[in-house]
Parts: structure tokens; C-alpha cells; sequence
């Protein structure tokens, strides 16, 4: 049975991983679907989709998961959520089951034919993208939350340094006019 893991990974975390673990206990295989691919360089999307997959692939190397995920597949965002599936299931080779923690994709799978399971968040007040970025902001650790492989990646990319510059770039966008600081 071949599964799919639709999510964001912004960054991508040791929840994720704890998910892609319990999934192949059920899955032979196991496609991950890089959703809102066309996103990256925004706060809550610092990461572009190639650097994500760069996450998850050297990740799932050094857990020793690669040979069971055998795709990894960015995909865009549509603005027509009655056509996402559809959408989905073009740029992905065939699968039996969804996993998903999101309500609206669970929901819009479900109501175009195909089986969509909830899976069990683990610490989900910790293992968060919003809490890891809101982690990079404030200066405080993050590395814990995220599989050491994610570290080396993000640092080599000045991961840190870019969200900070994105949130100094979006408060100047915020500025009333007269106004020379936020
Ligand atoms: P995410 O990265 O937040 O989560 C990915 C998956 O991991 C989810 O199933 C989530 O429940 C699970 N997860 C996260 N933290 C966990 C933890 N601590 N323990 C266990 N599981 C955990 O991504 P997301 O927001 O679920 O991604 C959904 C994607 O689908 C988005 O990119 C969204 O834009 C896309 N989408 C697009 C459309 C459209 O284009 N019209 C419609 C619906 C959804």
C-alpha cells in the first residue's frame, strides 16, 4: 500500500518524522507532497520547496528512511479548492491513502474519493513550524526540535538570518507614511 504526506514542512521537524515513522508501519511506501511549493521568503514560509526537499531527503537518509519514500513532489498551491485533488493527484504517481493532520485537505480528500487518515500529533506545542520559527526570531534554541540533518541545512543556508531579514523587510512595508521605524 503506497501512502501520501501532504504538509509544509516550514521547516521540517522531528513531529514530521515521528509521523513518517508511524505511517510506514501501516505503508509499504510513502510519497511526500511539498504543499504551497510556490511559497518561500515570507514569515511563515521562509523555506523554498528545493531547500525543503534538501530537509527531507537528508533527513530521512540519516534515519535511514529513504528507500522507503520513494517520492518526494513539490506542489503548488491552486486557488480553486474544488480542483486540489485533481491537481494532486497530476503530479504524483498513484497512492492509496492520505495522511493528514489539516482539516481542509483531510476534507477535500475525502469528499473527491479517496481514504484520508488523521494521524497522532507528538508534543505538537513544541514540534511546530510556527514554534521552531518563532524559536529562530526570538534567539532562543531550536535546533532540538528539528533532526540534526535540518540544522546543518538551515545553517548552511542562513536560514536564520533570513527569516530575521524577511520580518525586518515586512515591518517596513507596515510603515505609516511620516513614519521612519516601526
Ligand atoms: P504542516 O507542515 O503543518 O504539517 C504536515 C503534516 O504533519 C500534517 O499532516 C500535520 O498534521 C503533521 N504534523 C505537524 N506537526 C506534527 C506533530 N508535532 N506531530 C504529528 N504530526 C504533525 O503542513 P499543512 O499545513 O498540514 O500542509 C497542508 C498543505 O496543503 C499546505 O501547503 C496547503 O496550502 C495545502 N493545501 C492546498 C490547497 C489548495 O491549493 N487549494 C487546499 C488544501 C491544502
Amino acid at each position: 500500500m503506497r501512502a501520501l504526506l501532504i504538509g509544509r514542512y516550514q521547516p521540517f521537524h522531528k513531529g514530521h518524522l515521528e509521523v513518517i515513522r508511524c505511517i510506514l508501519k501501516e505503508a509499504d511506501d510513502l510519497i511526500i507532497g511539498i504543499g504551497s511549493a510556490q511559497i518561500s521568503h515570507t514569515i511563515d514560509n521562509p523555506f523554498t520547496a528545493g531547500e525543503r526537499i534538501t530537509m527531507i531527503s537528508s533527513a530521512l537518509r540519516e534515519e535511514g528512511l529513504i528507500e522507503r519514500c520513494s517520492y518526494i513532489i513539490p506542489i503548488p498551491d491552486v486557488w480553486n479548492n474544488a480542483l486540489w485533488v485533481t491537481h494532486v493527484k497530476s503530479l504524483t504517481p498513484h497512492f492509496d491513502v492520505v495522511y493528514t493532520g489539516n482539516p481542509l485537505a483531510r476534507r477535500l480528500f475525502r469528499e473527491g474519493g479517496i481514504e484520508a487518515r488523521e494521524q497522532p500529533l507528538f508534543d505538537r506545542a513544541k514540534y511546530s513550524g510556527t514554534e521552531i520559527r518563532r524559536r529562530m526570531l526570538s534567539g532562543e534554541e531550536w535546533e532540538s526540535l528539528v533532526p540534526p540533518a535540518v540544522v546543518k541545512v538551515i545553517k548552511s543556508i542562513g536560514g536564520v538570518e533570513r527569516l530575521r531579514d524577511i520580518t525586518r523587510s515586512d515591518k517596513i512595508t507596515y510603515l505609516r507614511p511620516g513614519e521612519t521605524s516601526p
